[in-house]
C-alpha cells in the first residue's frame, strides 16, 4: 500500500510540474543579467551508435580512447535516454529541449526541400535562437535533418554558421557527392549525394567526411576561442552507408565480420574526431569554461550497421532499452566532478535545460522546457533524482514507453508490459501481473502525458508514396 501510495504521489507531483512550468524555477535562480560567465557548449551527438560502443560503457573490440576522455573528466550517464527511437525526432527534442511531440515532430521527416511544414515548425526556439540574444555564437557541423526547406534551414533557426548536409543521411565519400544541389533530387536518398553546403554555398570537400566535419570543428573552435559559442557537432557517422577508409579500417586487423570492422572504423574516425576537439579546446585554455555532451541521437540498429546495444533488448525505433538508451557522457571541469557515474534517468532534454540555467535563460510559457539542469544533481548539492517520469510515443505505431525511477511500462496496442528496469536492464522479465498497481500509476501518468502532445503535423518516412500522391510535383518544377 505504501508503495501505491508513493506512486499516486509521483503522479500528483508529476502533474504539479506539469502545471508550473519549468521555465518559473529557472526565472527564481536566474536571469539574462545573472550569466557571469558565458560558457561554452558543445553538443556532439552521433548517429545510430549502440550503448555498448563506447570504452566507458565496456566496449572491448573498438577503442574509443578520445570519447572516454570526455567520461574520464566528467559523468557518464549510464541510464541516459533521447525522446525517439529514430533520428529526426529525436534531434527535435534535443535541439528544443521539448518533447517533439508537443509540436507535431512524431515521425522522421521526408527528404522534401519544397516544403516548408517539414521539419521542426516556426513555432519552436531552438538552443541557438535561445543564445543567440545574449552574445553567443552559434554553428551545426553535419548532419540537420529538421527541414530542408529555405525557412527551415540552420541559419534560419538560430544558427549564425553551418557546414554539412540538410538531409537525414549521407554518404562519407566526396567522390559521391555527384549532385551539386537538391534542385537535382529525384529520390529520398538522393539526399546523401548532394555536395556539402557551408552556410548556403555548394563546397568541393575533398576529404573523408567524418574527417571533414572534425576540421570544421576544430576551426570554429579556435575562431570562436575568445567569444562565448554554441557547437553542434552533428556526426553522421555511424550512420550507414557503411564506408570507412583504409587508415581506420587498418586499425582492426582483427575483427572478421566486415560490417562491424567497417562500423568499427567509422566509429574510430568520430573517436579521433572528438580528440581534435577537446585537443582545440585545451590549446585554447577553455576547457575548464566548456561544457562537452556526447550522445547518440537513438540506439544502434545492429543488423543494419553491425553496432552492439550489449545486454539491452531490442534496437534503431523499439521503445526496449536498446532503441533510447544511448551512449551518454559529458564534462565540465570544476563543474562536474571527474570519474563520475550517474546511475538515474536523465534524457537528452536535460542538455537544454541545463544550459538554459547557466545562461539565464528563461523560457516561455509555450516553450516551456520539459528537462531539468543536472549539474546540482552532478555536483552534489541536489541528492534527488532529476525524473519522476520519462516518456516516448510512437504515433503511428501508437507504442509509447514510460520510465519511472525503478520500473519501465512498454506499451503498444496488442500487450502491455512492465520491467523492473533497476535489476531487469535486459527486459527479460515482464512484471506486470505482480505489480498491477504501479501499472496502473504508470500507465495513467503516461495517458496524461500524451493528453499533452499533439497529433503529427507532417507525413514522415513511412508514409511516402502518401507523400508524393499528395505531392506530385515533389522532386520537379524547380526554378
Ligand atoms: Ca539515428
Amino acid at each position: 500500500m505504501k508503495k501505491n501510495f508513493i506512486y499516486h504521489m509521483g503522479i500528483i507531483l508529476l502533474l504539479a510540474s506539469c502545471l508550473s512550468s519549468p521555465s518559473q524555477d529557472h526565472k527564481a535562480t536566474a536571469s539574462v543579467d545573472s550569466a557571469i560567465d558565458s560558457p561554452n557548449f558543445i553538443i556532439i551527438l552521433v548517429d545510430d551508435m549502440g550503448y555498448s560502443d563506447v570504452g566507458f560503457n565496456g566496449c572491448k573490440d573498438i577503442p574509443t580512447p578520445n570519447i572516454d576522455r570526455i567520461a574520464k573528466n566528467g559523468v557518464v550517464f549510464t541510464e541516459g535516454y533521447v525522446t525517439y527511437a529514430v533520428c529526426g525526432p529525436s534531434r527535435a527534442g534535443l535541439i528544443t529541449g521539448r518533447y517533439q511531440d508537443r509540436f507535431g515532430f512524431g515521425r522522421n521527416p521526408l527528404l522534401a526541400p519544397k516544403d516548408a511544414s517539414m521539419g521542426l515548425p516556426l513555432s519552436e526556439k531552438t538552443i541557438a535562437d535561445a543564445v543567440k540574444p545574449i552574445g553567443y555564437t552559434s554553428k551545426i557541423i553535419g548532419k540537420w535533418h529538421l527541414g530542408a526547406h529555405e525557412s527551415l534551414h540552420p541559419l534560419n533557426r538560430g544558427f549564425d554558421e553551418f557546414y554539412g548536409f540538410l538531409s537525414g543521411g549521407h554518404r562519407y565519400f566526396p567522390e559521391e557527392w555527384t549532385l551539386h544541389d537538391l534542385s537535382e533530387a529525384r529520390s529520398q536518398w538522393d539526399g546523401y549525394r548532394t555536395k556539402l553546403l557551408d552556410n548556403y554555398t555548394r563546397v568541393d570537400e575533398k576529404e573523408y567526411l567524418t574527417d571533414a566535419l572534425s576540421r570544421e570543428a576544430v576551426d570554429f573552435i579556435e575562431r570562436k576561442a575568445n567569444t562565448p559559442f554554441f557547437l553542434y557537432l552533428a556526426y553522421n557517422a555511424p550512420h550507414a552507408p557503411l564506408q570507412a577508409t583504409e587508415t581506420y579500417l587498418e586499425r582492426f586487423p582483427n575483427i572478421t565480420n566486415p560490417k562491424r570492422k567497417t562500423y568499427a572504423a567509422m566509429v574510430s574516425a568520430v573517436d579521433d574526431g572528438v580528440g581534435r576537439v577537446l585537443d582545440a579546446l585545451e590549446q585554447s585554455n577553455i576547457t575548464e569554461n566548456t561544457m562537452v555532451v556526447f550522445l547518440s541521437d537513438n540506439g544502434g540498429p545492429e543488423q543494419n550497421n553491425g553496432s552492439d546495444n550489449g545486454i539491452l533488448r531490442g534496437g534503431k525505433g523499439d521503445y526496449y532499452e536498446g532503441g533510447i538508451r544511448v551512449p551518454f557522457a559529458m564534462q565540465w571541469p570544476g563543474k562536474i566532478p571527474a570519474g563520475t557515474t550517474f546511475e538515474h534517468p536523465v534524457i537528452s532534454l536535460d542538455i537544454f535545460a541545463t544550459m538554459a540555467d547557466m545562461v539565464g535563460y528563461v523560457a516561455s510559457k509555450e516553450h516551456a522546457l520539459d528537462g531539468v539542469n543536472l549539474l546540482p544533481y552532478l555536483g552534489g548539492e541536489n541528492h534527488g533524482i532529476p525524473h519522476e517520469y520519462l516518456f516516448w510515443r510512437n504515433f503511428d505505431a501508437q507504442k509509447f514507453a514510460a520510465r519511472s525511477i525503478d520500473y519501465k511500462l512498454w506499451k503498444s496496442k496488442k500487450s502491455n508490459e512492465l520491467y523492473h528496469i533497476k535489476s531487469d536492464v535486459g527486459e527479460q522479465d515482464n512484471v506486470l501481473k505482480a505489480n498491477q498497481n504501479i501499472h496502473e500509476s504508470m500507465e495513467k501518468a503516461t495517458m496524461e502525458w500524451e493528453d499533452q502532445m499533439m497529433d503529427p503535423v507532417f507525413l514522415g518516412l513511412l508514409q511516402g508514396q502518401e507523400y508524393d500522391t499528395e505531392n506530385p510535383s515533389r522532386w520537379v518544377d524547380w526554378e
